[in-house]
């Protein structure tokens, strides 16, 4: 069967979310790459937000913080096909009061084959792909069978 794709075009839409001990390494990181960044469309939860066009210029699409439903928000947009890629610096060393929200948009980003980088290392790899300057076809999984499947309703 001939895979879905979903195009990705030159300009990303990438979506930048980072907990709050890792608000500096990501304004470090979007600091460093700031130029290539502005080429782009810019979607951020609530704070991680605010601090981009504060600190950096930036123009970005600021949505709900991350605790106040921003990650589902921008869980929502991934399943909608409207963002292209995640860069999520999430704590690995403490516990969130939107645990499950967290956990929600990591998974709904692989349901959907959405490049994500959790720290600057696979940032740093994403940022600079040859792809980021290219269209590029996103394979989308097929969930037909899982669409059309047989329940047992009795
Ligand atoms: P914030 O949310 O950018 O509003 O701090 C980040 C998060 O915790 O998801």
């Amino acid at each position: 069967m001939t895979p879905l794709t979903m195009k990705m075009g030159k300009v990303k839409r990438i979506a930048l979310v980072a907990h709050d001990n890792k608000k500096p390494d990501l304004l470090e990181w979007a600091r460093f790459n700031r130029g290539l960044l502005e080429k782009h469309e810019l979607w951020a939860t609530g704070t991680t937000g605010l601090l981009l066009q504060k600190e950096l210029g930036l123009e970005v699409n600021v949505l709900q913080s991350g605790p106040l439903g921003g990650d589902q928000q921008v869980g929502a947009r991934i399943a909608e096909g409207l963002i292209d890629f995640l860069i999520f610096f999430w704590d690995p060393l403490e516990a969130q009061p939107h645990d499950p929200d967290v956990k929600a948009l990591l998974r709904i980003a692989v349901v959907w084959n959405i490049p994500v980088a959790c720290d600057r290392a696979s940032a740093d790899f994403i940022i600079s792909s040859p792809l980021m300057k290219e269209e590029y076809a996103r394979q989308v999984p097929d969930y037909s069978d899982y669409r059309s499947r047989r329940l047992k309703l009795d």
